[in-house]
């Protein structure tokens, strides 16, 4: 993407202080750190978010997600980190090329978890969600099946049984 801050950085465009690098992602320190070591994991080619990923890009990013994090680690003597990303619009992601945060996290530092992003519990059950999370994956691997062998594409996918296709 031409315009793409995080697409410059990958082609050397704009400098970082470049934190780790692999093949094909890079780590290096946020500009606004909201602490100490706060550093940003991006491909160098350019995905929105994990779902225009395929499974290699995603392992090479991860993989260096691990490095950086053991890098800051011994640097700086933090105690324990927040990684993550904010993954799409909704979710506060302001460039739309995935970048996973590394946040250094110090004893006493005043911050929160995961459980402090957001309070929006639902108001189904959790045997609702889990049916309707179960519904979308077992159509997706109807999808792949149908694609593989069209002939076999059942009339109607949603009364296939699939409690034995998952183990969960
Ligand atoms: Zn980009």
């Amino acid at each position: 993407m031409e315009d793409c801050p995080f697409c410059k950085i990958g082609r050397k465009e704009i400098p970082v202080k470049a934190v780790a690098v692999n093949d094909s992602a890079l780590a290096f320190l946020d500009i606004n750190p909201v602490s100490p070591g706060h550093t940003v994991v991006i491909p160098k080619k350019h995905a929105a978010t994990v779902l225009d990923m395929d499974d290699d890009a995603i392992a090479s990013l991860f993989s260096l997600v691990r490095q950086a994090t053991l890098q800051v680690k011994n640097g700086l003597n933090c105690d324990g980190f927040n990684i993550g990303l904010n993954h799409g619009r909704a979710a506060g992601q302001a460039i739309p090329h995935i970048h996973i945060h590394i946040i250094p996290r110090f004893n006493g530092d005043g911050g929160g978890s995961m459980h402090s992003i957001v309070r929006n519990p639902p108001k189904e059950s959790i045997d609702q969600i889990y049916a309707k999370v179960r519904e979308a994956v077992a159509q997706e691997e109807k999808y792949e099946v149908a694609y593989e062998k069209p002939e076999e594409k059942p009339k109607d996918t949603r009364k296939i049984p699939r409690d034995w296709e998952l183990d969960l």
